[in-house]
């Protein structure tokens, strides 16, 4: 799975902070959560990739953890019996919520991540969300089509039958 939204300007933003130098190397983002939502390659339905390696409570993995380079991933299903351990980041599935508005892409993490992405299109406050810290990677043209992408985020749940409530219920059973 590909995902390089928002890089540029996380660099940048770093980069400055920083003064440039060898900083931003470590800001070059390869976070990412420790939970990924992905479409089942089986039945199209939600599956839910998770990085073995991680403590389970942990919420991020960050670019210095050994995980990235190995095989941490186990993908199960919450739809179907599809379930696959024993792969690499770059081999799970594509993501769940994945939005289009008039050809932009939204997409998230995670139903997590997507509330807050949801929470902060519709000016709700995202203090001591999970997912905060990604509030820097929200794009410009997101933010530009707030109610657009807001409303197709609403639309995107209603068609899956999600809710941002159910997340921890779906979770716990997978
Ligand atoms: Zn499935």
């Amino acid at each position: 799975m590909e995902i390089r939204s928002g890089k540029l300007s996380v660099r940048k933003r770093y980069g400055r902070r920083s003064g440039g130098g060898i900083n931003h190397v470590r800001y070059d983002h390869k976070r990412r959560p420790t939970k990924i939502d992905v479409v089942c390659p089986s039945c199209e339905g939600l599956a839910i990739a998770t990085d073995t390696e991680e403590a389970a409570d942990s919420v991020f993995a960050c670019d210095l953890d050994p995980s990235w380079k190995g095989t941490p991933f186990s993908v199960k299903c919450t739809e179907c019996t599809y379930k696959k351990d024993g792969l690499d980041y770059f081999h799970i599935p594509k993501p769940f919520h994945e939005i289009y508005v008039y050809g932009e892409r939204l997409w998230a993490w995670n139903l997590q991540h997507l509330d807050m992405i949801y929470c902060f299109l519709n000016d709700e406050s995202i203090k001591g969300h999970a997912y905060a810290s990604l509030q820097t990677y929200i794009h410009g043209k997101w933010k530009k089509g707030r109610l657009k992408f807001s409303k197709a985020i609403s639309q995107h749940l209603l068609t899956h039958n999600l809710s941002f409530d159910t997340d921890a219920q779906v979770r716990r059973s997978t």
